[in-house]
């Protein structure tokens, strides 16, 4: 087996960190906080301004709309926008922390999954003793509706390729490919920002969604189509490209655990991202579950059992959302 650009081991964070920021869809102020969580919890959202003490698993089967941004939800316990902080958790190399919120919506920040890799810089990873079981791709999967194409096909590290088509607008086509690893992410990626339509904007606000968005946090494309309403310009000539990749990595980090494959989106947006997991995760007889091993300084893979979704239940305690009760902390706000 060939050794592979993911280090074996699973991590979390060195210390607690917090920022404020307001949310994307309600405009209000939020305080997010990110805290060290025990090896094989995974990474698991709480409301500190509910009675929350299960919070809710960021796992696939928890999401529960996927129109605007990605929401999760566990019983009355709901928490919206996950995708960029779930990409920079995810980037970073973080398979276990507890994120606590005091409202409905992960900050929206710059609209980039920025920010929260400033934060995740300043805590610091920190090597846990369990290794990492990430789901490897064996066979080809392809998911298709309407004009969305999304497939992946075995790969020995994670690569993720993106293409969409706005032909009216400065967008046009862009497509963009990458192969991930931590620094990588953090400069191609991680900076890429939220973008629409002036009128779409102009559109939710009407309909009382969207009260944060403001220059400061989406892309707005000029109702000329040629040009952007924000001071600064672009960040990347491509970054829409760059930020739906961004998107899909948030969306794939739902899965539970690192991914080796190719993963390859043509036209797609959360809808399609959950749509295409349930149909990877269905398709039972092209992945396995492996766990991964240290050997000298490579990484290898070591067969834990054959490939069938039970055993990924069995040896992946997060790749299953568990029920466990963590005692409430002491919450300053
Ligand atoms: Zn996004």
């Amino acid at each position: 087996m060939a050794s592979l650009p993911l280090n074996p081991h699973q991590h979390t964070l060195q210390k607690m960190v917090s920022c404020t920021g307001v949310g994307l869809h309600s405009g209000n102020e939020i305080n997010l906080c990110i805290k060290p969580a025990p090896e094989n919890s995974g990474i698991r959202f709480y409301r500190t301004d509910l009675d929350d003490t299960v919070g809710v698993p960021a796992h696939m089967d928890k999401v529960v709309d996927t129109r605007l941004a990605t929401t999760i939800a566990n019983a009355k316990v709901m928490v919206s926008t996950t995708e960029h902080l779930m990409a920079a958790l995810q980037g970073f190399g973080v398979d276990n922390a507890d994120i606590e919120l005091d409202g409905a919506e992960v900050p929206i920040m710059d609209g980039s999954a920025g920010p929260f890799m400033l934060l995740m810089k300043r805590a610091g990873l920190k090597k846990q003793k369990a290794m990492r079981h990430v789901l490897r791709i064996t066979k080809e999967v392809v998911f298709k509706s309407g004009d969305t194409e999304i497939r992946i096909l075995p790969y020995d590290g994670f690569k993720v390729s993106g293409e969409i088509h706005f032909e009216d607008s400065l967008i046009d086509n862009q497509s963009y490919s990458i192969e991930l690893d931590p620094e990588k992410f953090n400069k191609e990626i991680s900076q890429a920002r939220t973008f629409g339509y002036v009128e779409q904007v102009e559109e939710l606000w009407a309909k009382g969604l969207a009260q944060g968005s403001n220059l400061d946090n989406v892309i707005a494309i000029h109702w000329d189509r040629t040009t952007i309403l924000n001071d600064g310009g672009l960040r990347f000539s491509n970054e829409f490209i760059r930020h739906k990749v961004l998107d899909l990595i948030g969306d794939l980090a739902l899965m539970g655990c690192p991914i080796l494959g190719h993963v390859i989106a043509k036209r797609a947006g959360h809808t399609q991202h959950l749509a295409f997991m349930k149909t990877l995760i269905a398709a039972d007889d092209s992945w396995e579950i492996v766990e991964m091993e240290a050997k000298g300084n490579h990484s290898v893979l070591h067969q834990i059992g054959s490939t069938t979704k039970a055993m990924g239940q069995q040896f992946m305690p997060f790749f299953v959302p568990q029920s466990y009760q963590r005692p409430r902390a002491a919450h300053a706000s």
